[in-house]
């Protein structure tokens, strides 16, 4: 028998911490021979702090545990063996929907394996994909393995994973780099965070598979400031790879040798654009540059880089371990695989998902998410981030892929998916997300300086009952300027809230204007 206790940024703000302590404190004073094992988040948000009693018989998952809730636990179930009904949330004979409606690729290992002990992660098939690439594969063969998989880059854009490593390849450079875009800005979004704290070796495993595939020699994970623990689990997750020789010289004695290095990046949202990013590693101001010249060309210090984010990286191992032929079997024609969602706002179960590419966001918001809170009725889903866009109740039966959303004004952007309901004012939702962005713009370019400010100042004074029917005109015809004139996706795609309201939601904005006549 094991106890796992959920000690991911989730749970250890609603109280993981005292609850590891009485763990332990009633095996000590039990005198039991229980293993205690700390993991990162499971995914169930809602139901934290979360406790694993790990059976023979499989796995009971106790929900809002408090001290005392321990103690009864321990009473009851661990010394009595009889389970607590009353905080159970996950069980072998009650399976809860939020888990069973999920396919878990990415998240496999995340709220299951100990977090700090390299050894749990090599138990759960850690490091045989790495292995099986070095010892049984040609650098090509693993280019090809990530092509037939069909996997696409997870940060938003969605670019072929293949492609950019084969132009890493075939570039010739001094030095090669592999680079980690952990620098997730978006509001609302902790899928990268929770892969970080919860599972540091997919993500060190996935950049060494790269490293090899295109003869890199370097690494950098360029993680958000703010993510302290991710940090932390990270630094002891490379430190144990370098200890059990996947990082360091002459690796599982190949001719690779590959280190990675953690930058931590500075707080500006538009660093998660690629060539920002390079900007800031290297110690320069974080504005993005004209991609004329792609970084597989001429990325880090002028030479060969491959950029991915955190879930494409999590997604590496498992294809080259298991054969692409398996990835590729799930999801749609066009995306491939899985999709991790921070489902997050008035719906009622919060947490991180991830479901096949295709499911629906009715699938993912209702049957996964339980639906909306308090019997209220669902008015809107904000999809891509910031500049992604809102979707009304009419399209909640989209698959969820790349193109899909874009072809409905939004976009999939890394995963974040915040839900509203029917209080909410979509005239207000596209000021905040323009109003973020406003402060976001590093001001380089001019349509994205002065084009989003104009932007919020119309959206401001529409809000504030002072707008005229022009200013919807106004408000389309920037959106329109910003798009073609922007220098970087944080421009171009800065107009999209604003766009996906007017077209879905008009008559809040007309009902704005002409309440105030
Ligand atoms: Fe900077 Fe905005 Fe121009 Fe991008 S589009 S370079 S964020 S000013």
């Amino acid at each position: 028998m094991r106890v796992r206790v959920g000690m991911g940024s989730c749970g250890l703000a609603a109280g993981a911490r005292e609850v590891m302590e009485q763990v332990k404190e009633e095996i000590t004073s039990r005198g039991l021979n229980i293993q205690v094992q700390p993991t990162g988040c499971i995914g169930m948000c809602h139901h934290e702090p979360l406790l694993d009693v790990v059976t023979d018989d499989g796995v009971y998952t106790y929900g809002h545990v408090t001290p005392e809730v321990v103690k009864a636990i321990f009473d009851e179930h661990i010394v009595g063996k009889k389970p607590l009904e009353k905080y159970l949330v996950n069980s072998p004979e009650h399976q809860n929907e939020f888990l069973a409606g999920q396919v878990r690729i990415a998240l496999r290992d995340c709220g299951i394996i100990n977090l700090w002990q390299i050894a749990d992660y090599e138990e759960h098939g850690g490091y045989q994909g790495l292995r099986k690439a070095i010892t049984t594969m040609t650098p090509e063969e693993v280019i090809n393995e990530i092509k037939e998989a069909g996997l696409r880059g997870r940060g938003g854009g969605g670019f072929p994973t293949w492609f950019k490593w084969q132009a890493a390849r075939q570039n010739e450079g001094a030095q090669k780099y592999v680079v980690c875009n952990a620098d997730e800005g978006d509001p609302g979004a902790f899928m990268d965070r929770s892969i970080l704290e919860g599972d540091p070796h997919t993500v060190i495993e996935g950049m060494i598979i790269c490293a090899y595939a295109i003869g890199a020699t370097a690494g950098f994970i360029y993680v958000r400031d703010e993510y302290d623990l991710a940090v932390k689990n990270l630094t002891n997750a490379i430190m144990e790879a370098r200890r059990h020789g996947y990082l360091g010289k002459n690796i599982l004695g190949s001719e690779l040798s590959f280190d990675i290095e953690i930058v931590r990046g500075g707080g500006a949202f538009v660093c998660g654009e690629e060539t920002a990013l390079i900007n800031s590693i290297q110690g320069n101001v974080g504005e993005p540059w004209d991609k004329y010249v792609f970084p597989t060309e001429k990325g880090l210090w002028g030479q060969p880089t491959v950029i991915n984010n955190v879930e494409t990286w999590a997604n590496v191992p498992v294809i080259i371990r298991e054969g692409a032929a398996k990835f590729a079997s799930i999801g749609t024609e066009g995306s491939k695989g899985t999709k991790v969602f921070s489902l997050v706002g008035k719906v009622v179960k919060a947490g991180l998902v991830e479901v096949p590419m295709g499911t629906t966001l009715r699938e993912i918001i209702f049957d996964i998410g339980g639906g909306i809170q308090n019997g209220r009725k669902f008015k809107a889903v904000q999809t891509g981030g910031p500049s992604g866009g809102c979707i009304p109740e009419s399209l909640l039966d989209l698959p969820v892929d790349f193109d899909t959303l874009t072809q409905a004004g939004s976009m999939m952007g890394s995963g974040g998916m915040i839900v509203m309901d029917d209080r909410t004012c979509m005239v207000e939702v596209a000021r905040y997300y323009v109003n973020f962005l406003a402060g976001e713009s590093c001001g380089k370019c001019v349509p994205c300086r002065e084009g989003i400010s104009l932007l919020l100042e119309t959206l401001t004074r529409i809000c504030e009952g002072k707008g005229k029917l022009e200013d919807l005109d106004l408000l389309e015809s920037m959106s329109s300027t910003i798009q073609k004139a922007a220098l970087c996706a944080l421009g171009r795609t800065a107009p999209n809230p604003v766009l996906s309201t007017l077209k879905y939601f008009r008559d809040e904005y007309l009902e704005h204007i002409n309440n105030h006549r």
